[in-house]
């Protein structure tokens, strides 16, 4: 198996290459598509190959590319239940910010919203909480961890892989910046409930919407000040 990770822009996509066929993760903002579908031509891939495109949540920065890809591929669209109506309709949401920074992209991106067209998505499909993919010949399984918006979606695979959309965000510039958990969120207890998910499904390496790929163990510190935080408000 395969991990080709593709820039587009703003967030990360991955294309998992097992024996069988492909498997995408997130579609990055409308430009992406065209570089996702470049990219399985590189590989010496063709564009129907691609099984399932998993939704790790409908922020614009994580679906843009994916009619392009759709359009291409006829791929089915994996997502949490509660966002399966904001692809189909391609509405816009934005989470709130949790420090200065994401204070400030999350003002930028209400101005912005009702200027984007953001793309409709159709064969969309929403799976169980757990649920394994090895039918599809993908060897992992979907977790619902919500928190950082209200549909947020990881997919764990067996080797320990784990595409975790913004639950996790890695190092943006190396050695600097420290990898941390979302930076946004609609609900931090729940949040708190998903990381616990990640840590505890047998997750190592870390495959983030944004920044760096980072192991558990990095991320693991970051985890542990959050739970000693979140008990210590609960008094
Ligand atoms: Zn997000």
């Amino acid at each position: 198996m395969q991990i080709h990770r593709i820039f587009g822009l703003m967030a990360y996509s991955y294309l998992i290459e097992t024996a069988t066929g492909l498997f995408l993760v997130d579609g990055g903002v409308a430009s992406t598509g065209r570089k996702i579908l470049a990219r399985i031509r590189e590989i010496g891939r063709r564009p129907e190959d691609l099984v399932l495109a998993l939704v790790t949540h409908a922020h614009l920065d994580h679906f843009g590319g994916l009619a392009e890809v759709q359009e291409a591929t006829g791929c089915a669209i994996v997502c949490h239940p509660s966002h399966a109506d904001i692809l189909r309709t391609g509405r816009g949401i934005v989470s709130p910010g949790l420090n200065v920074f994401s204070k400030i992209y999350e003002r930028i991106a209400r101005m912005a919203l009702p200027k984007l067209t953001l793309p409709r998505l159709r064969d969309i499909v929403v799976f169980d909480d757990g649920m394994k993919l090895h039918r599809f010949g993908l060897p992992g399984r979907v977790l619902y961890t919500p928190g950082h918006s209200t549909g947020d979606l990881t997919l764990v695979l067996d080797d320990g892989s784990a595409f975790v959309g913004d639950l996790v965000q890695g190092r943006r510039i190396p050695r600097l910046t420290p990898p941390e958990f979302s930076v946004m969120a609609v609900d931090e207890p729940a949040m708190l409930a998903g990381w616990r998910t990640l840590v505890e499904s047998g997750a190592k390496v870390i495959y983030p919407g944004h920044g760096a790929v980072v192991t558990l163990d990095e991320i693991l510190p970051v985890f542990r000040r959050a739970i000693s935080r979140a008990e210590r408000e609960a008094g």
